[in-house]
Parts: C-alpha cells; sequence; structure tokens
C-alpha cells in the first residue's frame, strides 16, 4: 500500500516519526557501532545472550520491570520480573553444572510455551552450553530424529510428554543422560526440576563466552524437505537487539506479543531474546490461535507491539471484521508479520479490520534474524517483504552453467533471493551436514532457496520456493502471486498453487481452495474462481485447475505445504511429514 492509500484509509497515519529514515539508518550503521548498544559480559569477559536479555538489566536498575507475562490455558497468570527470571535461569544454570554439564553440550526442552520454557533457554545460555528447543505437539519420531542429530545430553520436559513421547525411545539415545521433568517426581531416569532448582543458588556468574561460541540449534520448518538443524552463536544477540529497534519500533515501555512457539526461530529470536534485550514485557499465550482469545489479549493486556503470522492473519480475516470492533485495541501501535508470503489483501485487511497496516518480513532459520523488512519508517507496499536490514546487502541472482551466480541489476527481473555473508545472526552450519551448508553457497553469496525479485525502488517480492515455482508451456510462475489473486475473492479462506506435471506443456496450473465461512463448496462456485483468476492474472498464470480442500496441509509453524499438495496430486510418497500439523 502506497502511502497515499494509507492516509485515505489512516489519515491519522503518521509512520514512525522517531525513526530515521531508511535511507539515514542504511547510510549510517555499522555492526561495530551498534556493538556499543551491548553491555557485554562484566570485565570483558565477552558476549553471551543471556546476560543481555536477563542480567543486563539488573545491573542497570531495572530488575523489578516485568520480564514475562505468562497467560495460562485456562486463564491463570503467572508474573515474572527480570530480577526474578534472572534468579530462576541462575538456579538453572547452577543445575546444569551439578549435572556436570559442559559449556557446548546441548540442553533441548520439549514443553509447551510455559515459564519453564524461558528458563530453561536462558539458564542454559547462562552455563554456555547449547539450546535447542522442539514443538511440543511433534510425535515420538521428529523428537527421536532431533534428539539424536542434536547429540542431546539433557531434555527438560513435563511428566505427560515424556511417558507418551520419548520413555518409549529412551534406549536409542544413550548419549541423553538427564531428563528434568518441570511437573513430575523424580522416576526411572527421570528427575524433578523442580526440587533441583529450589536446591540451587540464585545467582550464576556467567563464564567467559566467545561470540561465536554455539548458542543455539535450531530446526526449520521442514516445508521443502526433511529439516535441518541450524547452528547459531552469542554474537547474533547483535542482530536480534538491532532489528527489535529498526524492524519492530521496539521502545522501552513496550508491551510485546510474539505469537509465534519457541519449537520455530521466530519464537527464539524474537518471542524471547529480542524483546528482552530491550528490557521489554513479553506476553506468552500458552493456549492456541483462537480469535476471540487473541483479540482479548491484545486489548486486556494493553499489546503495543505484534509479530505474528499470515496463517493467523488469515484466519483472524476468516472469523470477519465484525470481531474486531468488539475490543478496544487503542493501545496498538505497531504489527508485523513474517514466515510466508503477506498477501496485499491481508495488509489491506489490517488497515480497514485493525486500523494499522500489517509490516511483511522476511528471514529464515539460517539467517536468525529480520534480513528484509517494510520498516516501521518506511510505506508499506503491500504484497512486498520491504527492503534489506541496515548492514545487510541483499540481492537477487542468477546461476550460471559453471554453478558461479552473478546479481542481476535489472529492475523486476526474477531469480534467487541472495545475501552477503557476515551478518552476526548468519548460521554457522547444519549440524553433521557439510555438504548441505556448502551448497547454499555460490560466489561469496548465501543462496536463500527462495526465488524473488526487486523493484525500481529496491523492494523486494517473493515468487516462491524454487522447488515451488512453476513451469508451465515455456513461462515460470510464482504460486504466491496466483494464491493472492484467488484471495482477494470473497469466498476463499486459503489458497495454495502448485504445478500438476503434464507431458506436453510442462506443468498444469492448479489450486487448491479452502473457504470462508458462509461459503460452499461447488461447481458454479469453482468456475466463478477460475474465471477471477484469468480476469486477474491472464490465461497463461491463472490456474485451470481447482479443487476445494476443508483446509490445506500446513507445517506446525504454520507454512502451506505446497510439496505435500503436490505429491498427493500425483499419488506420489509424502516425504518427510514430521512438521505436518495434524489435521483438524
Ligand atoms: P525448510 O527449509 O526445512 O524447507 P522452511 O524454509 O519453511 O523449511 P523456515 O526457516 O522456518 O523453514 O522458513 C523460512 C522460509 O519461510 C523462507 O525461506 C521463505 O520461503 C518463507 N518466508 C518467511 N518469511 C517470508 C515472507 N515474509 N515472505 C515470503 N516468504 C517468507
Ligand atoms: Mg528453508
Amino acid at each position: 500500500m502506497d502511502e497515499r492509500m494509507i492516509r485515505k484509509l489512516h489519515p491519522d497515519w503518521r509512520g514512525a516519526p522517531n525513526m530515521p529514515s531508511y535511507e539515514a539508518a542504511r547510510a549510517s550503521f555499522s555492526w561495530e557501532a551498534a556493538e556499543r548498544e551491548l553491555a557485554g559480559l562484566p570485565d570483558g569477559r565477552g558476549l553471551n545472550i543471556a546476560h543481555e536479555a536477563v542480567d543486563r538489566h539488573i545491573l542497570e536498575g531495572r530488575g523489578g520491570r516485568q520480564a514475562l507475562r505468562w497467560l495460562g490455558r485456562h486463564g491463570e497468570r503467572r508474573l515474572l520480573t527480570y530480577a526474578e527470571l534472572s534468579a530462576w535461569t541462575s538456579r538453572f544454570a547452577h543445575v546444569l553444572a551439578g549435572l556436570g554439564l559442559s559449556p557446548g553440550e546441548r540442553v533441548f526442552s520439549l514443553l509447551g510455551r510455559i515459564p519453564e520454557l524461558y528458563i530453561t533457554a536462558l539458564g542454559t545460555l547462562k552455563h554456555r552450553a547449547v539450546f535447542c528447543p522442539l514443538f511440543s505437539a511433534f510425535g515420538p519420531e521428529p523428537i527421536r530424529a532431533r534428539l539424536q542429530l542434536g547429540g542431546a545430553r539433557v531434555l527438560v520436559t513435563t511428566e505427560a510428554l515424556y511417558r507418551k513421547k520419548v520413555a518409549p525411545l529412551r534406549g536409542s539415545l544413550p548419549e541423553l543422560r538427564h531428563v528434568l521433568l518441570v511437573d513430575g517426581e523424580a522416576g526411572e531416569g527421570t528427575q524433578a526440576l523442580l526440587a533441583l532448582l529450589e536446591r540451587a543458588r540464585d545467582s550464576y556468574t556467567i563464564g567467559p563466552t566467545a561470540p561465536e561460541d554455539m548458542a543455539l540449534l535450531h530446526f526449520t520448518s521442514g516445508t521443502t524437505g526433511t529439516p535441518k538443524g541450524a547452528i547459531h552463536v552469542h554474537r547474533a544477540v547483535l542482530a536480534h537487539h538491532v532489528t527489535g529497534t529498526l524492524v519492530l519500533d521496539f521502545h522501552p515501555d513496550d508491551i510485546f506479543w510474539c505469537t509465534a512457539d519457541p519449537g520455530w526461530v521466530t519464537g527464539t529470536s524474537y518471542g524471547i531474546i529480542s524483546p528482552l534485550t530491550h528490557g521489554l514485557t513479553c506476553v506468552v499465550d500458552e493456549a492456541d490461535f483462537d480469535a476471540e482469545r487473541w483479540y482479548r489479549i491484545l486489548q486486556d493486556e494493553r499489546v503495543t507491539v505484534w509479530y505474528t503470522a499470515p496463517t493467523a492473519v488469515r484466519m483472524l480475516m476468516k472469523a470477519g471484521e465484525a470481531l474486531p470492533r468488539r475490543f478496544n485495541l487503542g493501545t496498538l501501535r505497531f504489527i508485523a508479520s513474517v514466515g510466508e508470503p503477506l498477501n496485499p489483501e491481508a495488509v489491506l485487511w489490517g488497515q480497514q479490520a485493525l486500523g494499522l497496516p500489517i509490516h511483511d518480513n522476511w528471514w529464515q532459520t539460517e539467517t536468525g534474524g529480520i534480513m528484509v523488512a517494510n520498516y516501521a519508517s518506511m510505506n508499506i507496499k503491500p504484497g512486498s517483504m520491504g527492503r534489506p536490514l541496515p548492514g545487510v546487502e541483499a540481492a537477487i541472482v542468477r546461476r550460471g552453467p559453471d554453478g558461479s551466480v552473478e546479481p542481476v541489476d535489472t529492475p523486476n527481473t526474477e531469480g534467487e533471493l541472495a545475501l552477503r555473508p557476515g551478518w552476526p545472526s548468519m548460521f554457522r552450519g547444519y549440524l553433521h551436514e557439510e555438504e548441505r551448508y556448502r551448497k547454499c553457497f555460490a560466489s561469496g553469496w548465501y543462496l536463500s532457496g527462495d526465488l524473488a525479485r526487486k523493484d525500481a525502488d529496491g523492494y523486494f517480492w517473493f515468487v516462491g520456493r524454487a522447488d515451488d515455482v512453476i513451469k508451465s508451456m515455456g513461462h515460470l510462475i510464482g504460486p504466491f502471486e496466483v494464491e493472492s489473486a484467488l484471495l482477494e475473492h470473497p469466498a476463499v479462506a486459503e489458497a495454495g498453487v502448485i504445478g500438476r506435471p503434464e507431458p506436453t506443456i510442462g506443468e498444469v496450473v492448479k489450486a487448491f481452495v479452502s473457504l470462508k465461512e458462509g461459503f460452499t463448496p461447488g461447481e458454479a462456485l469453482r468456475r466463478e474462481l477460475l474465471a477471477h483468476a484469468r480476469t486477474r492474472l491472464g490465461a497463461v498464470v491463472a490456474p485451470k485447475e481447482l479443487e476445494f480442500l476443508p483446509t490445506l496441509p500446513r507445517t506446525r509453524s504454520g507454512k502451506i505445504m505446497r510439496r505435500l499438495l503436490k505429491a498427493r496430486e500425483q499419488g506420489l510418497p509424502e516425504g518427510d511429514t514430521s512438521t505436518l500439523e495434524a489435521s483438524p
């Protein structure tokens, strides 16, 4: 949406007046200067994520401020100040020391969004061990695979999750020495975490931490294949911190809600680290998505900055515009979204239904933090992921026949989105997959695996994942454009577009569509949607086939799994479905 359009809809909109313009921020930016905003460990002992996120606030007199505001599934509340969070994470670090865990060894969590998850994450980092979160809804096999690949030494989980999902496969995990239960009693092969924490001292001196020490192991969403374990280091905190200011417009009194689960990178980088380094209050909701509950949280907790995902936005859209009008969302100042392309329709909906545009931004598990964004201080172009972060060089590149890559300068040319390595939250490898890591680089660029184009103003537009792009009659068609056109139709809630292999033309564009409440699938509607797409996109790009589904297959992090739609269409094996969301 350009500025004129925003002003028409929202005459008071002023952008973010306190922020430097994008150009000014880019021109004056350097990572060295940004690093001065971080405290560093006392006495020059290095840089540690947990010190920046927790302990520095105690030293700087902010210990009384609320760090976590936890909302339980059934209306319970638990508040933790920075001082309390510091004490609990210190206790946890002592527990790890008591178990004989060495820095660099892996601590996994398999927990819902409860305070113990945040204590485990930050306590692990204090001890300089490596934190690896697992999504609590994973089944036994994906859990086993990740614990094994990651060489887990310690697992923090609940009694119920342990009994159901881990105990049966414990025998195949000889490296897993300690299982700490947040609720259960000590038993065979398990210990009660609470008893250990209560015995531990509540202050802990973080040992010397080199910025390049491994801090986090994060598995990718598995949208395009087998999930990869991306390695991140303590220095990443610099990027988390900087993007908090530049992209999410954090101010000291903000109440921030990141709806992502820490089992995915967004829930750790922005659900834990970034807001805490800024001393903000983080809302943590234990429950799953529910439109009414979410609006109530925004209202009652007086959320000011909100970071969510397109899948959630689409579900809110499905629930209608009347619902948000029943709530007072007046404290909300900034909304951002990540994880999938945000369709222009969704940006517009934000403006109409919530009174604020939604700022799309792009990044990956591998990049550790936001790389391309619609900044608070610049005009949103709906459907675009925005412009690169100051300090980050991004380009559209083409691969030559010899495997080398070169940037393409002509605006609006499609190619692979590439980044110049060197930003602090850049992954340092895929654990035990050297070859897969090596393949991500060519001619001094990191290749993202996403196709995009860059317009004359320097905004990047997502076209599709390299694996998802459709080749039809000699044309390359990005599924996102087709899906966005379908989403403009009032009946459409979600759309996933694939190429169905066809010998004569290569691939036929086929759409899968789920409908909003109040609409029923039928031949007339099918024809209407195909006609709508043809008018919007032209005959070459528009889908030729359209099938209704009650819901589309999604990863647990909320992304449409086009590879699965395609495999099912062809009657092929479904491949790795460990991250597939259970069908409702
Ligand atoms: P895998 O690598 O295992 O296939 P994944 O790529 O989905 O899974 P993540 O690292 O969670 O794993 O997701 C990053 C990807 O999500 C990006 O490469 C991109 O394809 C998509 N993505 C994230 N944000 C955006 C956005 N704003 N617009 C378009 N696509 C996005
Ligand atoms: Mg990926």
